[in-house]
């Protein structure tokens, strides 16, 4: 399989290639050639396969030409071992035709670790055929930094750097980060916000002291291969309600808007999709361009749903490109104007495409909250800020005649609740426990290096410590 840049300027790369890269160098994101076709009987095969097994039916053409299917059997095997859940992502219901998929059993109880364990081994492997070393750089307000390190903590010819705002992510996720101890793993709290701890980040890509050195490169849902390794599980859900004889829909808390790409390639591959709800908070950029075709960048809201507060959506590109004829000059060009002026009008084709498949809703903090009390009341589960405001878009818009009510609709749960307990019991009363896998998390030690908010003292720690690679 070759990738293409979403802007035309870049040299087509394989699946290796564009793994390593991330973005592209015209500043675009790499998006396959075509999109290959699973048939109906090809998904009927899935029903009560494993998790490894579907993930290796559905990867395996993304990987052509990079991984045979041995290797790629072998790290599905390896990177969903480490789930708590013997289903790795099961199906839970909670109302007729109301599902919730859990995609918090992994190591760091959130979604980003079902792409991130499978993307630290895809790192090693590919480091490894080229001799090369990464710097992995990157500020995290919270969840992101610690499914990257668990990611690659003790991988082989690879680094993370990771800085986190000192005193501003909670306990909990602050451990998850410093009490790993392997040796390639660096964190560093940073005086400042996460926004300064993300523009040092920014600085040091363009660093050319640094870049000249070091193989510098980031983790976020930009990387192509993160969002193949989330298209499997809207194919292991939609097999377990019936697929492909009968359409399932999914509601997607939204902030990068790579969680719910994932859904729309599993549409375009053959997965019979009812339709993808994206759901957003008040942060809701995206409702926007989807109700109306306006993408215009607002002020980011703080609220209960931190993954969720987002003003661009990185991925949005992704769709723009293969909904605008694939026009890589055109969308180059309507991006040089959104980075401008910081908003832009989505073409009639845009607009239409995306409504033949999406749906999408912001959902205000007390419907959120109200919806977490609800299911806690009607099913007994807890769930976590993000699902409550995936389920709420689902129940709106199905009450709305928006998708049908004979449709099973899957919400995604992206988090673990006692990752955001103070919330949760807030809406519920309940103070949700952290699950056995988190262990003694509270009397490991930690390690960490604070530095001020200086650009200079943290490239000159990064440099002190990081693998030079020509
Ligand atoms: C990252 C994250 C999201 C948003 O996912 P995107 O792929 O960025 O749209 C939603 N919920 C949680 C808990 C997350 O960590």
């Amino acid at each position: 399989m070759r990738y293409i840049s979403t802007r035309g300027g870049a040299p087509a790369l394989d699946f290796e290639g564009a793994t390593l890269a991330g973005l592209a160098p015209d500043g675009g994101l790499y998006v396959p050639e075509s999109w290959p076709q699973l048939s109906p009987d090809e998904i009927r095969a899935m029903r009560g396969q494993p998790y490894w097994q579907v993930a290796t039916t559905v990867m395996a053409p993304f990987v052509e030409g990079s991984l045979s299917r041995d290797e790629l059997i072998a790290l599905c095997q390896s990177a969903y071992g480490t789930f708590s859940h013997a289903a790795v992502t099961p199906l839970v219901q909670l109302g007729e035709g109301d599902w919730l998929l859990e995609l918090f059993h992994g190591p760091t109880l959130a979604f980003k670790d079902v792409a991130l364990q499978l993307l630290g081994r895809l790192f090693e492997t590919f480091l490894a055929r080229r001799s090369d070393h990464l710097t992995i750089v990157g500020a995290t307000s919270g969840d992101t930094g610690s499914a990257a390190i668990h990611a690659v903590a003790d991988r082989a010819n690879i680094d993370v750097f990771m800085l986190h705002p000192e005193g501003r992510v909670s306990e909990v996720q602050r451990r998850q980060m410093t009490t790993v101890s392997a040796a390639n793993v660096h964190n560093i709290a940073i005086g400042g916000s996460f926004d300064d701890a993300q523009a040092m980040v920014k600085r040091m890509f363009a660093d050319r002291s640094m870049t000249d050195r070091f193989h510098v490169a980031a983790v976020n849902s930009i990387n192509w291969a993160r969002l193949m390794a989330q298209v499997v599980y809207y194919f292991y859900a939609a097999v377990q309600l019936g697929a492909p004889e009968r359409k399932v829909g999914f509601s997607v808390p939204t902030g990068n808007f790579g969680d719910v790409f994932a859904g729309y390639v599993a549409a375009r591959m053959g997965l019979p999709v009812e339709r993808l709800v994206v759901a957003t908070n008040v942060n809701d950029i995206l409702h926007r361009a989807l109700s109306a075709g306006d993408y215009s960048q607002g002020q980011v809201t703080p609220t209960d749903a931190p993954s969720m507060d987002i003003q661009v959506s990185s991925n949005f590109e992704r769709l723009l490109f293969c909904e605008g004829g694939r026009d890589g000059a055109a969308l180059a060009e309507q991006m040089r104007g959104f980075e401008a002026s910081k908003a832009m009008r989505l073409t009639n084709a845009q607009r239409e495409g995306a409504a033949g498949l999406f749906a999408s809703l912001a959902v205000a903090p007390e419907a959120m909250n109200a919806a977490m009390r609800h299911t806690y009341e009607t099913s007994g589960q807890v769930i976590d800020p993000h699902t409550a405001i995936g389920l709420q878009a689902a129940r709106r818009l199905r009450e709305a005649g928006t998708i049908d009510s004979a449709v099973p609709v899957v919400t995604l749960a992206t988090a673990h609740p006692a990752k955001f307990p103070d919330a949760v019991e807030r809406a519920t009363g309940v103070r949700p426990e952290l699950p056995p896998r988190t262990g003694d998390l509270f009397e490991r030690e930690e390690r960490y290096e604070t530095l001020p908010g200086d650009y200079e003292a943290v490239r000159d720690y990064v440099a002190a410590r990081a693998t030079a690679v020509s």
